[in-house]
């Protein structure tokens, strides 16, 4: 039997050290309130503001360090959680990690991609030929749901090569803009996962106090997340235009509508859900809106 887990004070977050996700996991935690003293290596950032530290690392170990126990948060793309579970699900293990909140950047897809001059017929055409990823698992389990026989090439990076070095017929790799595929005269046919980054935890909840500091991080991050995408618009109009006004309002939050005093005009000000285009603005000045503003929200407690 394994002796209980010694109780820990602090929580401590997995994020990648350099690379596409480490300056926006640093920057969405810093909207949290957090600042951090940073370690010599730069491996380690103890927490200040709260008992909240960083570690930070490539970000394949991400997964497996919570599911150690190691680091209790991580913030990961979920190809690479998705990759982490279905090889422990292969090796006979339960589910270690569950997805808390996706994040809405470092969006990708992990897809198949084929020479640019090939026809594509469908997933049968794979049958048999050699495919080279970075996630065996992913691509295992969607070969066998589409009952298709191949051999899967492992590689840990530069995939999008394989086919011109004669390691592999086709590749099954990360995609965003489709740029580098094109670069190496691939295009993508299937879409086996649509991934983003997200935040990983432990399947199962944590307790003592980092339960508790986790799901005030958590809620800080919705709010951090709401925000960066509210605005503000305020403008003014005559009261009799303000029927009119009011069917051109964006999507959003009720608007709060004040008479604004010794004129015959109303200021209406609410929080939009998005950006506020400039043809929405024209439309709501045609409709009568004067003195339109929109302004970014800095921070918000309802
Ligand atoms: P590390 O040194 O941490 O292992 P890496 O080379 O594996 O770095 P990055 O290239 O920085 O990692 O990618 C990190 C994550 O960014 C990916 O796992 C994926 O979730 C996401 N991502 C978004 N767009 C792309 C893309 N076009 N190519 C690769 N990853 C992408
Ligand atoms: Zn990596």
């Amino acid at each position: 039997m394994t002796p209980p887990a010694l109780p820990r004070e602090r929580l401590r977050v997995a994020i990648q050290k350099s690379g596409r996700l480490s300056d926006p996991a640093r920057d969405l935690l810093a909207s949290c309130g957090l600042t951090w003293r940073e370690s010599r290596d730069k491996l380690f950032c103890y927490g200040e503001s709260l008992p909240v530290d960083l570690l930070l690392v490539r970000d394949d170990d991400i997964p497996g360090l919570i599911a150690d126990g190691v680091c209790d948060l991580g913030i990961v793309g979920r190809n690479v959680m998705v990759e982490h579970e279905l090889e422990r699900q292969g090796n006979g293990h339960a589910p270690a990690l569950t997805e808390i909140r996706e994040l809405g950047w470092g969006s990708c897809r992990l897809d198949i991609a084929i020479g640019e001059d090939q026809p594509w017929t469908g997933p049968e055409q794979l049958a048999g030929l050699r495919i080279a990823t970075s996630y065996p698992r992913t691509l295992g389990r969607w070969l066998g749901e589409q009952g298709v026989d191949a051999s899967v090439v492992t590689l840990s990076g530069s995939v999008e090569i394989a086919p011109r070095l004669g390691q592999a017929d086709v590749v099954c790799d990360l995609v965003s803009s489709g740029g580098t595929l094109a670069a190496n005269q691939l295009r993508p046919v299937e879409t086996l996962l649509h991934s983003e980054a997200v935040v990983a935890g432990p399947a199962q909840p944590l307790e003592d106090a980092r339960g508790e500091l986790a799901d005030l991080l958590l809620r800080r991050m919705d709010g951090a997340l709401r925000l960066k995408e509210t605005r503000l618009l305020m403008l003014r109009a005559p009261r009799a235009e303000l029927p009119q006004v009011l069917t051109k309002l964006p999507e959003g939050h009720e608007p709060t509508i004040l008479q604004v005093e010794g004129h015959d005009e109303v200021s209406v000000q609410m929080l939009c859900h998005a950006a506020v285009t400039w043809q929405r603005l024209e439309d709501l000045k045609r409709a009568g809106a004067r003195q339109l503003m929109v302004l970014p929200v800095e921070g918000m407690l309802a």
